[in-house]
């Protein structure tokens, strides 16, 4: 009884702050996010805290950023010291945690002559790349500046890599853009090959594509943009920006197959929510920028640098990669369970803890919806595919209660969506 009423309480606190912040934000913050439909002061570990304290599970983390959960102490004990010792400096100065970021992202690659460029994001490490990608084509021919990317792809929102996120309704209201790109369907090899010239500078692409929906590229494709770049002196671009850092099972991505870039870009999980991103080249392409090419005042930022170390070290120690794949596999039987036993679902694609559930009725947003109201964050990433994205030392037992509440989620909108059919 007490209980119930306590939880009213909470319930009711939580709205209150919510509303208040939506207020407030609703003032002052640009509504580039559309309303919000929920406002967290805490997170630990899977857990975030709304303004009650009430505990969500969280299966986005901070959409592939936080991906060794929240608040994890290595670092914070990392941030701290370096906090302590040294913030900032400008790039007219050497400091050490980049220097030896760039050393261990050369080890993670496994690129011996690796070279990075460290950007704040995911959209400014993709610029760097292309810009990079202009100046290695341009060194063979001036005209050598086009890039060709893959329709649903999505690459960030500056101006160039904008235009290169294959999903026409961002571009509409910014239009005319440059037009240096041609994209090509995503899973069309031959018409990627047809689309390589001797103007093209780069192929720009995900091995599975995030925010397209959750789709693993075919791997004929990916061998078709390595030849076809080979064949015409282009350079292969891979974002990793939400596929690095173990999120699909390896180190990146492209090391599932047998495809090796020449330029990766990585963002999100890097310093674990602090903002980075980076450009790393290997062999020519590692060269293609030199002194005033490019810059950014906050690129190698000893901060952030030191944050993305902790990450690297601690995935390194914990086997991050490996309960990355037995999670997966857990959420692969559990899902295939309820195929059959729950309404909707058909099945799971995706590759590691980068996933999407499969639906038959673009019912997504009515699920994402019910799991909310059952403290489960999920999103839908299409109208029929809801997006999984854990921390990547999510536990057993997490994704059983995930597996729990997301059944139960579904079994509501099923009655919710029946009663609604006239
Ligand atoms: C999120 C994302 C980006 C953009 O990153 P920002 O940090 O938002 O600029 C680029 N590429 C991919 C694949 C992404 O998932």
């Amino acid at each position: 009884m007490s209980g119930s009423v306590q939880l009213e309480g909470a319930a009711l606190d939580a709205a209150v702050f919510h509303e208040r912040l939506r207020e407030r934000g609703s003032q002052h913050v640009m509504g580039t996010y559309g309303d919000r439909s929920l406002a967290f002061v805490r997170g630990e570990g899977t857990a975030l805290f709304d303004g009650a304290g009430r505990p969500y599970l969280d299966f986005l983390s901070g959409l592939g950023v936080t991906s060794l959960g929240h608040a994890h102490p290595a670092v914070t004990a990392a941030v701290t010291e370096q906090m302590s010792q040294l913030v900032h400096v400008s790039n007219l100065y050497w400091t050490e945690p980049a220097i030896a970021l760039a050393e261990d992202l050369a080890l993670v690659t496994d690129w011996p002559d690796a070279k990075v460029f460290f950007a704040q994001c995911g959209g400014t490490a993709n610029e760097a790349a292309i810009k990079l990608a202009r100046r290695h084509g341009k060194q063979q021919a001036d005209d050598k500046v086009r890039v060709v990317t893959l329709s649903g792809s999505f690459h960030g929102r500056t101006l160039a890599t904008l235009e290169a996120t294959g999903q026409a309704a961002k571009h509409e209201p910014f239009e005319p853009l440059a037009g240096f790109v041609d994209t090509v369907a995503w899973d069309d090899a031959e018409a990627l090959t047809a689309a390589v010239g001797p103007e093209t500078c780069a192929v720009l692409l995900e091995v599975v594509q995030g925010e397209g929906g959750v789709r693993p590229v075919p791997q004929e494709v990916l061998l078709a943009a390595r030849a076809a770049c080979d064949a015409h002196g282009a350079l292969l671009i891979v974002d990793e920006v939400q596929t690095g850092l173990c999120r699909t099972g390896t180190w990146f991505a492209f090391q599932a197959t047998s495809v090796v870039p020449d330029v990766i870009t990585v963002a999100k999980a890097l310093a674990n929510g602090l903002p980075i991103g980076a450009c790393i080249a290997r062999g020519a392409a590692a060269e293609a920028l030199q002194a005033g090419h490019h810059a950014t005042t906050f690129g190698g930022n000893p901060v952030t640098a030191a944050a993305a170390r902790a990450v690297i070290r601690e995935m390194g120690h914990a086997n991050t990669c490996g309960n990355v794949l037995e999670r997966s596999r857990q959420l692969d039987e559990g899902i295939a369970r309820l195929v059959g036993s729950s309404p909707y679902v058909t099945g799971l694609r995706g590759r590691g803890l980068l996933l999407a559930v499969t639906l038959d009725a673009p019912v997504a947003k009515a699920v994402e919806v019910a799991c909310r109201e059952r403290f489960l964050l999920v999103n839908a990433v299409a109208d029929d595919a809801v997006r999984l994205a854990p921390p990547l030392n999510v536990r057993a037992d997490e994704v059983e209660l995930m597996l729990e509440v997301l059944a139960a989620a579904l079994a509501h909108v099923a009655a919710t969506t029946t009663e609604d059919t006239p």
